[in-house]
């Protein structure tokens, strides 16, 4: 049985005083309720360590996370933060191959792979997104985005790095758009996915969290969540409220 995983990504939003206030609301709600499901919050990299002292507070169990980070250890790369560094930050689970990076800072397969290589030789956990371009879709060539996607991490890192790495599948099109992927087309493609995983390690693959994201809500969040390959969601506008990330993370109990 998969634990269910709900992770957060504020991408580049928050104030100090803002996240003061967000992450009190979700620690003292998360307090007052026993849940089941694992929870991750990731802010930007300047608002770790607050956001890492907050929780330290309270008593709950959310994960920190990072949005993004470099393969290198070490060195002149300017404007980068190393893997080891998030590490030490305490960070526990890493975000890559998000759409917007793919898109917006142009990140390829093989830069991916050596991420989230580097994600867990410092111990920590990839959240791997992979997800189709509106024009794939209605190409119908969704599988094989996806799969080439999973593909380039899994002949980089070997199947077996899977045992500790969670997908998000994130349809691009359903990103901050409010147009949420059904539940149906959602685990059509959580099944194809942990098919593909299958065909080189069964095992590995019913292990693997497959989580959803693409304008999860309080209101879509249950349905999504109780398909047989859905284990989860990634979080990015709603993520922003505490009661609404509660709920959302509620939905996956
Ligand atoms: C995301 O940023 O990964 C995301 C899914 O965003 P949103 O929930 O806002 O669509």
């Amino acid at each position: 049985m998969r634990q269910k995983l709900v992770v957060g990504n504020w991408k580049m939003h928050g104030s100090r005083g803002q996240i003061q206030s967000l992450v009190a609301g979700l620690v003292s709600g998360f307090e007052k309720r026993e849940h089941t499901v694992e929870i991750g919050i990731c802010p930007t990299n300047i608002h770790l360590e607050q956001v890492g002292k907050l929780l330290a507070t309270g008593k709950n169990s959310i994960k920190l996370g990072a949005q993004n980070t470099y393969f290198e250890e070490k060195g002149a790369f300017t404007g980068e933060v190393s893997a080891l560094m998030l590490a030490d930050m305490g960070v526990e689970l890493v975000i890559i191959g998000h759409s917007e990076r793919r898109r917006l800072f142009a990140e390829t397969d093989g830069l991916i792979a050596a991420k989230f290589k580097a994600i867990q030789a410092n111990g920590m956990m990839p959240i791997l997104c992979v997800g189709e371009s509106l024009e794939e879709r209605k190409q119908g060539v969704t599988n094989q985005i996806v799969l080439a996607q999973l593909d380039s991490v899994i002949n980089a890192a070997g199947i077996v790095a899977f045992t500790n790495a969670t997908i998000a599948y994130e349809p691009i099109w359903a990103i901050g758009t409010g147009q949420t992927a059904t539940p149906e087309q959602a685990q059509e493609v959580h099944c194809q996915i942990r098919g593909h995983l299958a065909s080189s390690d069964a095992i590995i693959a019913e292990g693997v969290r497959i989580i959803y994201g693409g304008s999860v809500n309080s209101s879509n969040a249950g349905e999504l969540f109780s398909q047989p390959d859905i284990d989860g969601g990634l979080v990015g506008g709603a993520s922003l409220k505490a009661e609404e990330f509660i709920s959302i993370c509620k939905s996956a109990d």
